[in-house]
């Protein structure tokens, strides 16, 4: 019987330079990273893949404001947004991914589940939204939104005014009957893009999209939990963790026990919040929910992590 992985792919992996960041750029970068998960599925693995989207929401909100402006087209409400990604990223990586499956004469269907995930209406996270989305505006603009719209706007460090929207804990991934099925039938999934479409309970058992954006590495833990994955694979851009990050005595870890993790964590200092600090989180609560081992490196280095050979693997 075949092991399942969950990776969970940085938006790194889809913009490799700042610079390069037309879809054909991301098409590129997305075959590289297909490369280094055909070589998983090779070594018998079946993955399950969530991945991030946060420049890709940028690109999408910004092209529906500059619409607007100019031809008073309208706007793009942002979890559509979101599905809008999950649609061109899971393009991008189920074409790069079976073709290179092709190339190596291996039979594996590749499929996209655009997903939703339900949060709770009551999180916290509600009360005090802190994500900045979309572009710039001014505090005219920003004020008339706020009372027209319903937008918490926020002054961005004298650059300007900007929406800010609530970042809450997934609780439950809509799609997991269908996912699970289709990992069953030895379909790989592309899952949870950008941490799923924020949803809540729409009262009648059923499901209403909300303004909110919910954090990639949560979401695929979530998964990594529902689907009882042997291996949580968090892809991004470094290949280790280090503790003291950034500082003289900075140390790359080869491994670390959760306890470790979670007294690190509590530290404050080693994990960068916003970056590191969700993933460690992430790989926490997959353990806290029954998981088994989990790895954090880059993409060019999944192989070798496999092997042992480098990444930080975290075990209970
Ligand atoms: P992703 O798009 O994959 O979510 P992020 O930029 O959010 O990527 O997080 C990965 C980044 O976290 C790394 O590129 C690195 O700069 C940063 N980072 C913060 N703290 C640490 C740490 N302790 N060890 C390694 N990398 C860290
Ligand atoms: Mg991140």
């Amino acid at each position: 019987m075949s092991k399942l992985a969950v990776v969970a792919i940085g938006g790194n992996s889809l913009i490799l330079d700042p610079k390069k960041v037309t879809v054909e750029d991301q098409y590129i970068a997305a075959a590289e990273t297909s490369k280094h998960i055909a070589d998983m599925i090779e070594a018998g693995w079946d993955v399950a893949i969530g991945h991030g989207n946060g420049p890709q929401v940028g690109f999408i909100l910004r092209r529906s404001e500059i619409a607007a402006k100019y031809e008073g087209m309208h706007e793009v409400p942002l979890e559509v947004c979101g599905a809008d990604s999950q649609g061109a990223i899971g393009y991008a990586i189920q074409q790069t991914l079976q073709n290179e499956l092709i190339s190596r004469g291996i039979k594996k269907p590749v499929a996209t589940v655009v997903t939703q995930v339900k949060v709770d209406k009551n999180d916290k996270a509600f009360q005090n939204p802190t994500k900045p989305i979309g572009g710039f505006m001014d505090e005219a603009e920003a004020k008339k939104r706020q009372h027209d719209l319903g937008w918490n706007v926020v002054e961005d460090a004298g650059r300007g005014w900007r929406r800010v929207v609530a970042s809450p804990i997934p609780q439950e991934v809509v799609e997991i009957e269908s996912v699970r099925t289709l990992l069953k039938n030895g379909t790989c999934v592309i899952t949870v893009g950008g941490g799923g479409i924020p949803v809540i309970d729409n009262g009648k058992g059923g499901c209403l999209g909300i303004a909110a954006v919910i954090d990639k590495d949560f979401a695929s833990s979530l998964l990594a939990s529902l689907i009882n994955a042997d291996l949580f694979i968090i892809s991004t851009a470094v290949e280790k963790v280090a503790i003291n990050y950034g500082k003289p005595d900075e140390k790359w870890l080869d491994h670390m026990t959760v306890d470790e993790a979670k007294a690190y964590l509590a530290e404050g200092i080693h994990f960068a919040k916003g970056s590191m600090a969700p993933k460690i989180q992430a790989i926490i609560n997959y353990f806290e929910n029954g998981g088994k081992e989990a790895l954090i490196t880059n993409p060019e280095n999944i192989g070798r992590a496999l092997r042992g050979e480098t990444g930080t693997r975290i075990t209970k």
